[in-house]
């Protein structure tokens, strides 16, 4: 049995540490805002090179909470993907404004410069690019094209912790980005936690206070604010796997390279590497167009697989009326081709060629 993310083998290299953290919270009974949150939000901009890193419930919370900060709001339009998990839209739509969906590149499946381009009207306030499956999207040019717009640049990082362009951490290019560390994630705690990087004073202000109740000095409240902060015990989880996440993240490229070099004569579309970051592999994901003949013979052997998205956000039952007649032929053609194979820092290359073998038996066939 081979699962999709075994985390049962990276806990056990770091009981120790954390069972030791835990019983120490235990004993302090600090649990709210303690002392190992307040050492991973340092930890954690240090090694993301951002002045602020602020802990929060989710990572649907922390994109939330980016777009409060930045002032998104009613009649305010946000240019994003369609091929995402749906928290990206609901983060939108949380804050009252519209997601305006743009196509894929066909190869990285992140939004494109050109795309985003030609959705920009007088009401456009921001762009929010994903970082999709640890791909960072063309930071670059979309932060060239928000400054020449004056467009908040609004990061979805859930899937791309330790991901980089030119030597710079994906979640320090925007005006502001979250971070989710839902267990499965590339940087993930044992329960749900999220993350807000900015490097803007005034913003980082506002996500504290938006994060806690709407309070800067407790009991004072200055606006209506949310309970979202990011759990104690979830800190000393993420203190543990923060130090480690470089090797979790070498180890993920290191066996989506050797998927790719051993898949290269078989006739189905390997990830592509854009080049213009350094791609983390939260998620393999292959296209073809027997995907569902080569996921039930991986499913027979009991080696996990899955779609990641097999329905984009514009054609969920939720989006569909108001997104009627858009049409995002990339999109809706990746989503109906692709899937994902296990990855994760544990998965040897013996299981990788397990895979890899069930997986010719059927398109070699
Ligand atoms: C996981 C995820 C989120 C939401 O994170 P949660 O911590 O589950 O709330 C948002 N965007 C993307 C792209 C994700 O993969």
């Amino acid at each position: 049995m081979i699962p999709m993310v075994d985390l049962k083998a990276q806990y056990a290299e770091i009981k120790d540490e954390i069972e030791a953290g835990f019983a120490q919270t235990l004993d302090s009974c600090a649990f709210i805002l303690g002392p190992n949150v307040q050492a991973f939000e340092k930890e954690a901009a240090a090694y993301l090179g951002v002045k602020h890193a602020i802990g929060c419930a989710s990572g649907t919370d922390a994109l939330h909470l980016a777009l409060l900060a930045e002032g998104i709001g009613p009649g305010d339009e946000v240019i994003t993907s369609a091929f995402t998990f749906i928290a990206t839209a609901e983060a939108i739509k949380y804050v009252g404004a519209t997601p305006v969906f743009v196509d894929i590149d066909p190869h990285s499946f992140n939004i494109t410069p050109a795309n985003i381009k030609k959705a920009i009207t007088s009401n456009t306030k921001a762009v929010m690019p994903v970082h999709l499956f640890g791909q960072p999207a063309n930071l670059p040019e979309i932060k060239a094209i928000c400054d020449q717009h004056g467009l908040k640049l609004i990061e979805d990082c859930a899937q791309s912790f330790g991901a980089s362009v030119n030597g710079l951490q994906t979640g320090s290019f925007g005006d502001a980005a979250g971070f989710s560390f839902f267990p499965s994630k590339n940087l993930g705690c044992y329960g749900d936690g999220g993350l807000v990087t900015t490097n803007c004073d005034q913003a980082a202000a506002r996500i504290k206070q938006y994060r806690n109740h709407g309070s800067e000095v407790r009991y004072y409240h200055d606006v209506i604010g949310y309970n979202s902060r990011l759990d104690e015990l979830q800190a000393v989880v993420l203190r543990a796997k923060l130090k480690r996440i470089d090797q979790y993240n070498a180890a993920r490229r290191h066996a989506a390279h050797l998927y790719s070099q051993l898949m290269a004569d078989l006739p189905l579309t390997t990830p592509h590497e854009d080049g213009i970051g350094v791609h983390v592999y939260h998620q393999y994901t292959l296209l073809s167009e027997r995907r569902d003949e080569i996921m039930k013979a991986l499913q027979d052997q009991q080696i996990g697989c899955a779609v990641y998205y097999p329905v984009p956000l514009h054609q969920q039952n939720v989006f569909k009326a108001e997104c009627e007649g858009l049409s995002l032929p990339v999109t809706e053609a990746v989503a109906a081709a692709c899937f994902s194979l296990p990855i994760c820092s544990s998965l040897s290359d013996d299981s990788i060629r397990q895979i890899v073998s069930v997986i010719a038996g059927v398109v070699n066939a």
